[in-house]
């Protein structure tokens, strides 16, 4: 056997322990190890049994959260199993996600996550803690305010919380939907996740007679940093705070936003767009796509930024119907989950 192999059988072993220990005991360590290939096929039993059945995010907090703790530990993961799905289990779930492949990159535990742990176990392929994301340390974030997980789709990114200047999402692709030009710029870019949700929304809103398009959507550290001390130089630094972030600090460097307009408004983004059609619809709608629009009127001082109709997010369904329902920013939203 192998030192591969060998690990992949104590990980096996140990996975059908936990089984073992949660469900009444009613077998013998003889019985348990009469035949390598039987232990083998109950492994794969059983650990499907230990993976959680339903889609888990941060804040959630029950027993499935710390049986997928406990699974995540056995594959070497140094977290603890709290039942909080906390945020080392976001990093966990994120990192996870970036090593396998296929799956959407979001921290959040979904359906297919889960097959592809079960898969990798079974395939004996190696997952390797922090080799997808480095793990962050303890409360780094609040003392540096710096984002630990940027590509967790529940990610706050703003004036208090920024991104990693040297971070540039690996999965970026070009949503297949209307812009209002042709040339072929990086801000049409997005991260997979969310592309796939826009394209989702705009044939949605096709079908029901509107005219969107897509005016600006990823945005690099250095680019950010370039409009910033542009628009510093014309209006003052204060005042271009208000309607532009500092490099770091811009949404768009995430890959999650898409900032939308309509021919209608000579495709601008003005706060008229919210008026139109186009944008009564997406107030409605944006949800039903994990969207939400980020700085709603009335919570300027929550989010530091004037009402933009325009500028929308991807943060998962769930999370979405939340915010947009409730009335919520993002901010206030992830306060009450996580507190
Ligand atoms: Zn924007």
């Amino acid at each position: 056997m192998s030192t591969k192999s060998l690990k992949m059988f104590i990980l096996a072993a140990s996975l059908l322990f936990i089984t073992a220990c949660s469900s009444p005991a009613n077998s013998t360590d003889e019985e348990n190890h009469t035949d390598s290939r039987t232990t083998a096929e109950e492994l794969n039993k059983n650990e499907k049994q230990d993976l959680p059945d339903k889609t888990l995010q941060k804040g959630d907090q029950d027993k499935s959260v710390q049986h997928l703790q406990a699974a995540l530990k056995e594959i070497n993961y140094p977290i603890e199993a709290n039942g909080k799905f906390d945020a080392e289990t976001t990093w966990a779930i994120t990192d996870i996600q970036l090593q396998l492949d296929d799956l959407d990159i979001t921290g959040i535990y979904d359906m297919d996550t889960k097959e592809a742990i079960n898969k990798a176990v079974k395939d004996k392929q190696e997952i390797n803690p922090g080799s997808g994301l480095k793990q962050p340390e303890k409360d780094s974030g609040a003392k540096d305010k710096t984002v630990a997980n940027p590509y967790e789709i529940l990610s706050v990114v703003n004036k208090q919380s920024a991104l990693p200047a040297d971070y540039t999402p690996v999965d970026l692709v070009v949503p297949d939907i209307p812009f209002p030009f042709t040339e072929d710029l990086p801000k049409k870019q997005m991260r997979k996740v969310a592309a796939k949700a826009l394209e989702e929304m705009f044939e949605a809103s096709e079908e029901a007679g509107l005219d969107l398009v897509a005016q600006s959507g990823y945005r690099s550290f250095e680019r950010q940093e370039a409009i910033f001390a542009s628009n510093s130089q014309e209006h003052g630094k204060e005042a271009a705070n208000n309607f532009s972030a500092r490099a770091g600090e811009s949404e768009h460097q995430t890959g999650l936003t898409m900032d939308v307009t309509t021919p209608s408004i000579e495709n601008q983004l003005i706060i008229e767009f919210g008026e139109t059609e186009e944008g009564k619809w997406l107030q409605q709608h944006a949800a039903d796509y994990g969207y939400i629009i980020r700085y709603p009127k009335g919570k300027e001082d929550i989010t530091n930024y004037q009402y933009e109709p325009w500028h929308i997010r991807y943060v998962g369904k769930k999370a979405a119907k939340e915010i947009m329902i409730n009335e919520l920013t993002l901010e206030e939203y992830i306060e009450k989950i996580t507190n």
